[in-house]
C-alpha cells in the first residue's frame, strides 16, 4: 500500500513525491512515456542536450524556489536572448531599444516612446484580446512584423480571439537589453533537466520512497492502482481524467524536426523566431547554445537544430498547450467543480489545472501542495 499514488513524472510530480517521501511517505509515480521527466526530459546527442519537448530555460524570482532547485542541480547562468527572423531581417527579443533602433533607425528612448505613443493612440480603453493589448503595449509595426503571424501560427487563432494575457508574459522596455525574462534567477541545470528530475526521484537520503512505473497509463488501468494508494495525485489533462464527458478542451500540439548538422554553430543563437506566417514553423532551436560555459562543446563540429510546428491537437497526441480562451475557460470551470468533488484526488500542474504554468509556477505551486498535504496531517 502507498501513501500517494503520482500520476505523470513532470516536475508537479516529482517534486510532490520528493517532498512526500522526504516526510517519511510511500509514494508510487506513474508515468506513461518511456522516459520520466515531463515536458523537461531531454536527450543527450553528440554530448548536446537536446531538449525533446520543446526549449526550456528556467526563470524565477520566487527565492524559495530558486533555492530549492539549488538544493539539486546547480545553474549555468544562460541567459536567453532570442532573435525573431521576419521575412530575412533579424530583430533582437523581447522588445527593446535594439528592436526599435533596428525597425525605425532611431537612437534614442524618446524617440521610440513617441513612434509607440503615436501607434497605440488607435486602442482606447482596457485593451479587450491579444491585438488590442500587443498594440497598445508595442504599436502597429512591432505588431504586424514581430507579433501577429508568430502569434496566429501558435494557438491556430486569431489575434483577435485570444486572451490578451499572453502576450503581457513578454517585456518592453526603452533600454538596450536582449534578456527575454524579468526574473531575478535564470538559467539551465549544467548536467541538463534530466539531472534535476533524478535527483528528485532519488529517496536513498529520504525516510520514504519513491517508485517509479514508465509505459503505464494511469487512465487506462486505473481499477488495477487505485486500491493501491492512500490518495491520488493527478497530472494529467483533467479533461482526460472525466473521459471527456463534458466535452473536449483544446490544446495546441506541437511536432518537432530536428537536424544534425556537421558545424560548430548553425544559427548563432540557441532560439531563433520566425514571426511571418508564410513560414510554417514558429522557432528552431539550436540546442548546443543553451550549454553556456561547455566550450568543448561549442568547439565540436557539430550541432542539432530543432524547428518547432505548431498544430491542431488531437486525443492521443500529447497536449502541449492549454489554449486559455473564454470558450476553453468555461468549460474548464466545469471540469474543476467535477474535480473538487473528487475526494481523495489531488489535480495539479500545467494539465490539470489547464494553466499556462511556467515551471517554476509548477515547482511553487508542488511545493505548496506537500505543505497542505503536511498541515491536513498535523
Ligand atoms: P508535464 O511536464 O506535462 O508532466 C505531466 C506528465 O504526466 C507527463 O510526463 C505525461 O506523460 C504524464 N501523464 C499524463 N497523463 C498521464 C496518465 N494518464 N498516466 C500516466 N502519466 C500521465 N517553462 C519555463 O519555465 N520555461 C520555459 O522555457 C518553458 N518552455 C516551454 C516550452 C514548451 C514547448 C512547453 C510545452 C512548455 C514550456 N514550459 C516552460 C512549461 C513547462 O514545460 C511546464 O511548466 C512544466 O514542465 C509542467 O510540469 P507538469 O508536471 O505540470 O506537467
Ligand atoms: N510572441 C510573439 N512573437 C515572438 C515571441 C512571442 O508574438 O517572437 C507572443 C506569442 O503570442 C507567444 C507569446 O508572445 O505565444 C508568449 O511568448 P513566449 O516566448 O513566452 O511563449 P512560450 O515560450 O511559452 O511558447
Amino acid at each position: 500500500m502507498y501513501d500517494y499514488l503520482i500520476v505523470g513524472s513532470g516536475l508537479f510530480g516529482c517534486v510532490f513525491a520528493h517532498e512526500m517521501a522526504a516526510r517519511g511517505k510511500k509514494c508510487l509515480v506513474l508515468e506513461r512515456r518511456a522516459q520520466v521527466g515531463g515536458n523537461v526530459a531531454c536527450e543527450e546527442k553528440d554530448g548536446i542536450y537536446l531538449h525533446t519537448y520543446g526549449a526550456h530555460i528556467f526563470h524565477t524570482s520566487f527565492e524559495d524556489v530558486w533555492a530549492y532547485v539549488n538544493q539539486f542541480v546547480s545553474f549555468n547562468g544562460y541567459v536567453n536572448s532570442p532573435v525573431a527572423n521576419y521575412q530575412g531581417h533579424l530583430y533582437n527579443l523581447p522588445f527593446n531599444m535594439n528592436t526599435f533602433r533596428e525597425l525605425w533607425d532611431i537612437v534614442t528612448p524618446a524617440e521610440a516612446q513617441a513612434i509607440i505613443a503615436e501607434q497605440r493612440g488607435a486602442i482606447t480603453g482596457e485593451p479587450q484580446n491579444l491585438e488590442e493589448q500587443a498594440i497598445s503595449l508595442v504599436g502597429r509595426d512591432i505588431y504586424e512584423k514581430l507579433i501577429k503571424g508568430y502569434t496566429e501560427k501558435q494557438w491556430g487563432r486569431s489575434c483577435t480571439e485570444l486572451p490578451a494575457f499572453i502576450i503581457k508574459r513578454l517585456p518592453v522596455r526603452y533600454t538596450f537589453d536582449n534578456n527575454y525574462f524579468n526574473d531575478k534567477y535564470q538559467g539551465i541545470p549544467e548536467q541538463g533537466y534530466n539531472s534535476l528530475i533524478a535527483a528528485l526521484l532519488d529517496d536513498a537520503q529520504l525516510s520514504g520512497g519513491i517508485e517509479v512505473r514508465t509505459q503505464v497509463d494511469y487512465n487506462k488501468e486505473r481499477a488495477a492502482f487505485d486500491g493501491q494508494a492512500a490518495k491520488v495525485v493527478y497530472t494529467g489533462p483533467v479533461d482526460e481524467y472525466f473521459d471527456y464527458k463534458l466535452g473536449q478542451l483544446e490544446y495546441r500540439g506541437l511536432r518537432f524536426e530536428t537536424q544534425r548538422f556537421e558545424v560548430a554553430n548553425h544559427q548563432g543563437v540557441a532560439v531563433m523566431n520566425y514571426t511571418a506566417r508564410e513560414v510554417p514553423f514558429t522557432r528552431t532551436i539550436e540546442h548546443k547554445h543553451f550549454m553556456r560555459g561547455r566550450e568543448d562543446v561549442f568547439a565540436a563540429p557539430v550541432t542539432y537544430v530543432t524547428r518547432e510546428y505548431p498544430h491542431d491537437w488531437q486525443p492521443g497526441e500529447e497536449a502541449y498547450y492549454p489554449v486559455n480562451n473564454e470558450r476553453n475557460q468555461g468549460l474548464y470551470a466545469q471540469y474543476k467543480a467535477l474535480a473538487d468533488k473528487e475526494t481523495n484526488v489531488i489535480f495539479g500542474g500545467r494539465l490539470a489545472e489547464y494553466k499556462y504554468y511556467d515551471m517554476d509556477d509548477v515547482i511553487k505551486s508542488a511545493l505548496q501542495c506537500a505543505a497542505r498535504e503536511q498541515a491536513a496531517q498535523d
